[in-house]
């Protein structure tokens, strides 16, 4: 299967993530840019979309440090003395998306700075068939 004939779904959202590619659906009517892809656009109820590759930087928009974490990340070692922060990241192209943000110290939740440059990741969790790649940003 090509890249043009994947569906505009979460699913081939997350395939491109393990391709270490992040990208976009772009409306042929509109113009606008969706990411995660989305199969109808928001805007204008267009129904063709192209995908688009996003060049992975982007800024820090907010975020927040999680101390209780989901089991996936519980998993990756994460727990109430080891904290982790997650992201909203707008990225150069337009579109804000929510990520792990790598490489801040989420036990200081003052050291990190909104507005901070970031760029993408891709982190692999899991073991053999359930292994998944996740998207991420670092400065
Ligand atoms: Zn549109």
């Amino acid at each position: 299967m090509t890249m043009d004939e994947r569906d505009f779904t979460s699913a081939s959202f997350y395939k491109f993530l393990g391709e270490h590619k992040l990208m976009g659906s772009r409306c042929s009517s509109c113009g606008a840019l969706h990411v995660p892809p989305r199969p109808i656009c928001t805007d204008c109820h267009g129904e063709e979309m192209e995908w688009e590759m996003m060049g992975g930087d982007g800024t820090l928009l907010a975020f927040t440090t999680i101390h209780i974490a989901p089991t996936a990340m519980i998993e990756a070692g994460y727990r109430r003395d080891n904290p982790y922060c997650a992201g909203i990241v707008k990225l150069d192209e337009g579109p804000a998306i929510s990520a792990q943000i790598l490489k801040v110290d989420a036990s200081q939740p003052d050291s990190i700075a909104i507005g901070t440059r970031l760029h993408v990741a891709f982190v692999q969790r899991g073991e053999d068939e359930l292994q998944r790649t996740f998207l991420a940003f670092q400065p």
